[in-house]
């Protein structure tokens, strides 16, 4: 089926195994991860195991080695997927996604990033100009976004703590004009606290590792990171500096001014000095300790010392259009001032992230040559289990699920589905369908996010507390959600904050602690109103809402979790109505190892991730269908029948072209489409289009 690489590379396509099983699976991905050989199809999917180290397989000459090949042409490669997804939208004037899936620190963003090399490689061959502005802002956008949304964590050292959808749109001639980034859920509170042997996002270490004497003088910034409490537990990496100046670079490149990058790192070495803001007890009263950082914060944002001071030790509370102040406790004032340098990243992330959407918005939707068509590319946070799960972890996970359950839709449930529908015999097989796991974080009002957002709404006795015995108490029976009170032998729910869910990706021990306060997420309107008043313009157009008057009752915004479960509805939605084509990311070991490949650790991947499902379906099935009318229009020139004119159905058309090329052995007729089973069948009928 695939091109034939050698008995000693095990087979390019699992359908081609003799027994499909979990263990043969990983026994072929073992034998070719261990020559180097880490891409692996399953159909029209790819299997990528992370190599953990460069390899020499993404030249030039490899690209053009998959150009305009149909996929199965050349071995098991990244670049067939990208180019099979390029291909089909320009084919079919089409949008097409690419949905790169895998737990963390399996190769994910690596695999986006050699996805858009490869299309930026293949396309604007007249060297327009505007295609390579927008094709190098592409490119150097990620730079930018790794710098202030990634971070080394205990599993990568490039973890990304955000995620990221990327459409890129192409005009006519298939060249890329524009794009736009979606981004979600940044897991801000890396900002104010990390896990032993973690690091905070790399964008605070690249400054003061990179930042010229000049720059870190006016920033009142010492080069040595232990000086920041914020960032103290970290550790320096080699590439920092190197990194620094490609993100100054990046930059300007996306035509950020002079000002405004000298706010942007304003604001970063605010959040540094607001870290060592320390607080002391005095009487009934907190004191600020170092007034000095609490000046150099105010000078850097361009604030009013003394509303800033104000707004860190008390809080207006506005009840019947009368105004009072209340003073905070000591563990308060900590907390605001740690709700607060989360805020001023989380917004200048998002200012970074509409900048590059500006530079790169595409003129037109369309032209009067057709409509603008585009590729999805979808690279999102992996399945996490931690030691100590929490919010965030919960909210990963919940959108791994999610995005398990489109893979189950479109890849495996729709083609079963097709097959009867479409008359076509056929054996059903077997899966796992995670929608219950869905259903159960989801679900309007009974999932947990709605009993969290209930929780939030009952100002009062509600704590973390409550909320988990409320869940306990409704989940009770639900298959994959565990309460301490179920199962009281089990050593990990000793304590009585934990919760469990059992993921499609395994089973997770939740935390309950900060959930609540991490949904309502409040950041103090005295804040917001410091910030809009400051003095630096781009730091006041980032805080609107700091506008409202101190009596005025502000809307309450969304929490973090309906609105992280809104922006997945919607991404999900998207990603439907594109052809899409699947990556899926494997990690073979957890200690970064090039020649390490741990079995248990792989077979649990492919067991969560359907992979010897998937390949079952596929083996059974077809590879490629087509509506009757379609296959007719691209094809009826290769046949003295159907050429050049043709009066009976589209239907009768196809079997006459099947037939003229004898390929009966490989279709199947169903009721609206025509199916064939080898993708050789369509290498055969594009080679024989492109003779004529
Ligand atoms: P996360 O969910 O934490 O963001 P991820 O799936 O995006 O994880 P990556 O950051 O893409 O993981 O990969 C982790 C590391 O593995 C990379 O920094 C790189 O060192 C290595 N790696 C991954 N893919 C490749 C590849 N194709 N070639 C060489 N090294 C790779
Ligand atoms: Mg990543």
């Amino acid at each position: 089926m695939t091109v034939h690489e050698g008995k000693e590379f095990g087979v390019g396509d699992l359908v081609l195994l003799d027994n499909i099983t979990d263990e043969a699976i990983a026994q072929n991905l073992k034998l070719r991860f261990e020559k180097g050989k880490i891409y692996t199809f399953v159909g029209e999917v790819v299997l990528s195991v992370n190599p953990y180290k460069q390899l020499n397989i993404y030249g030039q000459d490899v690209v053009a080695q998959y150009k305009n090949r149909e996929i199965h042409e050349r071995p098991p490669h990244i670049f067939a997927l990208a180019d099979a997804a390029y291909k089909t939208m320009r084919r079919l004037n089409t949008d097409t996604c690419i949905v790169i899936s895998g737990e963390s620190g399996s190769g994910k963003t690596e695999a986006s990033k050699i996805i858009m090399r490869y299309i930026a490689a293949v396309t604007n061959i007249q060297q327009r100009a505007e295609i390579e502005r927008v094709k190098n802002i592409l490119i150097q956008s990620t730079c930018i976004l790794e710098a202030f949304g990634n971070a080394k964590t205990n599993r990568n050292d490039n973890s990304s703590r955000f995620g990221k959808y990327m459409d890129i749109n192409f005009d006519f001639k298939g060249d890329p004009v524009g794009g736009n980034i979606e981004n979600y859920l940044l897991e801000k509170s890396r900002v104010v606290t990390q896990h032993s042997g973690e690091r905070n996002f790399h964008v605070f270490y690249q400054l003061l590792a990179g930042a010229g004497e000049k720059l870190l003088s006016n920033l009142q910034l010492k080069r040595d990171f232990k000086c920041y409490a914020y960032i103290k537990d970290g550790s320096s990496a080699s590439q920092d500096k190197a990194d620094y100046n490609n993100v100054a670079a990046a930059l300007s490149a996306l035509g950020v001014t002079g000002p405004h990058v000298d706010t942007i790192w304003r604001v970063v070495a605010a959040i540094l000095h607001l870290g060592n803001i320390a607080f002391k007890k005095d009487g009934d009263t907190v004191k600020v300790v170092n007034e000095d950082v609490l000046k150099t914060v105010t000078k850097l944002l361009q604030i009013d010392q003394k509303d800033f001071g104000q707004a860190l030790l008390s809080r207006t509370l506005a009840a019947r259009g009368e105004v009072m102040d209340k003073l905070l406790t000591h563990d308060e004032v900590f907390y605001a001032r740690d709700a607060f340098a989360k805020a001023i990243y989380e917004r200048l992330f998002t200012w970074l992230v509409k900048q590059i959407n500006e530079s790169i918005r595409p003129l037109s939707q369309s032209t009067t040559y057709g409509k603008n068509t585009v590729i999805g590319v979808l690279d999102i946070y992996g399945f996490e289990i931690f030691e100590s799960n929490t919010f965030e972890q919960f909210c990963i996970n919940y959108c791994n699920e999610k995005l398990q359950q489109l893979f189950i839709e479109l890849v495996l449930k729709q083609e079963q589905e097709e097959y009867q529908r479409e008359g076509i015999t056929w054996t059903p097989v077997e899966y796992f369908n995670n929608r219950t796991i869905c259903d159960l974080v989801e679900a309007q009002h009974n999932g947990i996010i709605a009993l969290m957002d209930e929780a939030c709404l009952n100002v009062g006795n509600t704590t973390d507390q409550t909320f988990l015995e409320a869940m306990d108490k409704k989940f009770a029976k639900h298959a994959h959600y565990a309460s301490r009170q179920t199962a009281p032998q089990d050593k990990t729910l000793v304590h009585h904050r934990d919760f469990r869910i059992v993921h499609y990706a395994g089973d997770v021990v939740y935390n309950v602690v900060g959930f609540l306060e991490k949904n309502r997420d409040p950041i103090f309107q005295d804040f917001k109103r410091v910030l809009y008043n400051s003095k630096d313009q781009l730091v006041a157009e980032m805080w609107p809402e700091g506008a409202a008057h101190k009596t005025q009752v502000t809307k309450r915004p969304l929490t973090t979790a309906t609105a992280f479960k809104n922006s997945m509805l919607a991404l999900a939605q998207k990603l439907q109505q594109k052809e899409p084509h699947y990556v899926r990311c494997i990690k073979p070991n957890e200690l970064k190892s090039s020649t390490l490949f741990d079995e248990r650790l792989v077979h649990h991947q492919i067991r969560y991730l359907n992979i010897t499902q998937n390949v079952r379906v596929r083996r059974a099935g077809f590879a490629y269908r087509s509506p009757y009318k379609r296959f007719l229009q691209r094809y009826k020139l290769i046949c003295a029948q159907t050429w050049p004119n043709f009066s009976g159905s589209d239907r009768d058309g196809c079997k006459a072209i099947i037939e003229a090329h004898r390929m009966g052995q490989d279709a199947a007729f169903g009721k609206t489409k025509l199916f064939l089973r080898s993708p050789q069948s369509v290498h055969y009928l594009e080679e024989a289009r492109n003779a004529k």
